[in-house]
């Protein structure tokens, strides 16, 4: 982030402790302001002030009292899942599913399309299109607007599908700024492996503090969260990990290189030989582990799910025969909790994300 003036400063201060509220309130049991104070180490007053500015916008209620001693009982304050909807796409290159998800996380609709290899640049923009329009009318809460995970490098902050592969058609397609037009609606894209592990750290906050989301597609990508922050990197586009070379002079890779994780990875499932695909993966995944010390790593994406069984035991077994420090340092392995939806939901998160406070690519209010 850049230089933010004071005011622009306190408006991010207020964003994230609202959104942290929200994200405790989001666990389900209404609390109270002195516990709410105490897990975001504020003071009761400045909870007092988070508190009344989340109520008038309607993001919770009073829910109850509880009496803790002799003092007057104190209010329970819980999340209104219904206050505010979004609009979530997962865009592989097979297939494109939307979900219109509340402020719980919870997937309220969903519709898929087919696309695929041949799709061009519009027919996909008219398929998102289309999904949304299909699910938007589900749920009562105010529509905040449509996130898309694409499966590739994204300009983040332009909106704009960068891709990998040069032949790519979808290749500098501005699909923000469609969507923004044609839904009249907010939009952002991103990387499809950052929307999974924001999805993600929905489900179970407590659980992705230091974790990486390995998404296993048509390609292979990577999620992080260190120290309880999203890590997107100086173009948005950290996570690269299926161009990790794992083959000197190995297949050829669209991306140009030769022996990226990826490429080997998809020769080894065409050739059927699903017990090297998961190896590929394990050692992608030790390699993360190696580089960024996270505890936790989740695995998800199709690929995943169709063989689930063999690619949790290759990564499992990586973690304790490969890993050179595996005396100390123990990595829980866990599928993705939202499977076929995560990408999607996560993307959806991430615009209610912004309408927390959090900074985010979101496109203007139209
Ligand atoms: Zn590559």
């Amino acid at each position: 982030m850049g230089r933010v003036s004071g005011g622009a400063h306190l408006d991010l201060v207020r964003g994230v402790n609202d959104a942290a509220v929200l994200s405790l309130a989001r666990r389900g049991n209404p609390m109270s302001r002195h516990d709410l104070a105490a897990a975001l180490d504020v003071t009761p007053q400045a909870m007092t002030k988070i508190l009344v500015r989340l109520r008038a916008r309607g993001l919770i209620v009073e829910a109850g009292t509880i009496s803790a001693g002799p003092g007057k009982p104190a209010t329970l304050y819980a999340l209104v899942p219904g206050a505010r909807r979004a609009i979530g796409v997962h865009v592989s290159r097979t297939r494109a599913r939307a979900v219109v998800v509340d402020l719980a996380g919870q997937v309220l609709d969903r519709a898929d399309a087919r696309i695929d290899a041949t799709t061009t640049p519009d027919a996909l923009v008219g398929t998102i299109v289309d999904l949304a329009g299909r699910v938007r009318r589900t749920g009562a809460g105010r529509l905040v607007g449509i996130g898309v995970g694409m499966p590739g490098p994204t300009d983040h902050d332009g909106g704009i599908f960068r891709g990998t592969d040069p032949e790519d058609p979808w290749q500098g397609l501005a699909l923000r700024a469609e969507l923004t037009a044609r839904l009249e609606l907010p939009a952002l894209i991103d990387h499809d492996s950052t929307a999974a592990i924001v999805g993600e750290s929905w489900a179970a906050p407590h659980a992705v503090r230091d974790a990486a989301f390995m998404l296993v597609e048509d390609g292979i990508g990577a999620g992080f969260r260190l120290g309880d922050l999203l890590q997107r990197g100086v173009h948005a586009n950290a996570g690269e990990a299926g161009h990790m070379v794992v083959a000197l002079d190995g297949e050829p890779c669209a991306c140009g290189r030769r022996g990226c994780a990826q490429a080997e990875h998809a020769a080894a499932l065409a050739r059927g030989d699903v017990a090297r695909a998961a190896r590929i993966i394990a050692s992608v995944v030790v390699d993360v582990v190696v580089l960024l010390d996270v505890d936790r790593v989740v695995l998800g994406g199709s690929t995943v799910r169709a063989h689930h069984g063999p690619y949790l035991d290759a990564v499992r077994t990586a973690l304790v025969t490969e890993l050179p420090s595996n005396d100390w340092q123990h990595v829980e392995v866990l599928v993705s909790t939202y499977g076929d939806d995560a990408i999607a939901v996560g993307a959806a998160a991430e615009v209610l994300e912004d309408e927390f406070g959090v900074p985010s690519a979101l496109s203007r209010r139209v």
